[in-house]
């Protein structure tokens, strides 16, 4: 009989992945993914916990199917991911609705996991190893058409202050690169161009240097565009600048989350590189790599900071010029040492500072897009937007969003589109005939 599976993921692209390969697991056991809540004969919430906002969403969500469950006793309800992985037994002591919680080192478990459970309902949690294995022959079920993620290591070792990912992911991981490279040519055999290789911290990768292996995968034939996500600033190497700037396929776009303007806030957070250091980094990688295009992640209201400390952050800002800056408002996680840190900032402070910063980085971000009216950029092409089917939507190399008027092309053609107009997050432009 076929299974219908409902898949919820909250997130990172980490998570979007994991995902991907246990719908890949379970399809082994009979189970095809369904939109349908109602239809479902398994629903798997795959959760974040790295802010406390997604962890409400997520207690919310498992609230709304106490109702189904009541209505449909067969339905099997687990809960994955890095909150499963922190809650464990308190997850079904708050929902006892929930049939089983798996942390984030057993998701190579998902299928034996339903199938005992379809047999006899039992609650199951298991979470006793964050560094569990990866499953290695998971034929990851991906969503997309043309662009996806590659998981190439699991994990972190850093400890920022501020981060619960070393906790509920445990240490990194690498996976051979052999396996990584089979799964790219798997991906391209499947029709995906756009391939993004995904690691807490890309730039530790372990067998071998990670420059190493993004060249080995530039050379796959059918790679049209090769991402990285994310790189750590006190780990990246001139090796690695130099396979950005000498490989065929691999994207001038890095992203190098900074996280703060300020060295006494750095140092707190424990990110191992100064402000001076940053700057030296961007200056280098910028004079290496041509139309280099650099975002970053910034948190505002980290415990103990100051106006100047603040201040400087936006001076930064200033002097750097990201293409985009990911900014976050500052969240307690318990376990992690901030959370426990002296002078926590007041929430209308925060949400103050986030708007400031928003408004300057917003500003340069159109004033950097707006640089390249005029200029000829090649688009891949990902299909129809979501307003207007006569336009169509694809991505620079530099990994900008751009708009254009549809001619007959599609979904993963290369096209060269002419930049005409700038928004502060995205592009519009006409294709050039050939
Ligand atoms: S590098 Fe820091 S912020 Fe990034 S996942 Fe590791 S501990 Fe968290």
């Amino acid at each position: 009989m076929e299974k219908k599976l409902k898949l919820l993921t909250y997130g990172c692209q980490m998570n979007v992945a994991d995902s991907e390969r246990m719908a890949g697991l379970l399809k082994k056991i009979g189970y095809t993914l369904t939109d349908d809540v109602q239809n479902a004969d398994l629903i798997l919430i795959n959760t974040c916990c790295v802010r406390s906002t997604a962890e409400e969403k997520v207690f919310g969500q498992i609230g709304r199917f106490k109702s189904l469950k009541r209505e449909k006793p067969n339905l099997i309800l687990g809960v994955t991911g890095c909150m499963a992985q922190k809650e464990g037994e308190n997850l079904i002591k708050r929902a006892p609705h929930v049939d089983f919680v798996l942390g984030t080192g057993q998701s190579g478990e998902i299928a034996r996991v339903v199938q005992n459970l379809e047999f006899e309902r039992k609650k199951f949690v298991d979470t006793s190893n964050v560094n569990g294995e990866i499953p290695h022959e998971a034929f990851p079920l991906r969503g997309g058409k043309i662009s996806t993620f590659v998981p190439i290591m699991y994990g972190c070792d850093n400890f920022c202050t501020y981060c619960i990912v070393p906790h509920v992911r445990g240490r990194e991981r690498s996976r051979p690169t052999e396996e990584i490279l089979a799964e790219v040519e798997q991906s391209v055999a499947e029709g995906f161009k756009d391939i993004t290789l995904l690691g807490q911290n890309v730039n530790s990768y372990a067998c071998g240097t990670f420059a190493e292996l993004l060249r080995e995968v530039d050379k796959i034939s059918g790679v049209e565009r090769l991402r990285f996500m994310t790189s750590h600033p006190k780990d990246l190497s001139d090796e690695l600048i130099a396979a950005i700037s000498g490989g065929k396929h691999i994207c001038e776009h890095i992203h190098l989350p900074v996280q703060h303007g300020s060295d006494k806030i750095l140092q707190k957070m424990n990110r191992g590189y100064t402000v001076e250091k940053y700057l030296g980094l961007v200056k280098k990688i910028r004079a290496e790599i041509p139309n280099l295009s650099l975002t970053t992640d910034l948190i505002v209201g980290f415990p103990g900071e100051s106006d100047e400390d603040f201040a400087e952050t936006l001076d930064f800002l200033r002097e750097v010029k990201f293409d985009a800056a990911f900014t976050f408002i500052y969240s307690k996680r318990s376990g992690t040492p901030a959370a426990t840190f002296k002078n926590q900032i007041e929430d209308e402070i925060k949400h103050e500072r986030l708007n400031k910063l928003m408004k300057i980085q917003n500003a340069i971000s159109l004033e950097k897009n707006s640089a390249m009216i005029g200029s000829v950029v090649e688009v891949l092409v990902e299909g129809a937007s979501k307003t207007d089917e006569k336009i169509f939507t694809g991505r620079t190399r530099s990994n900008k969003l751009i708009l254009f008027e549809h001619g007959g092309e599609n979904a993963g053609d290369l096209v060269d589109v002419k930049i005409s107009q700038a928004q502060t997050w995205l592009l519009k432009g006409k294709i050039l005939t050939k």
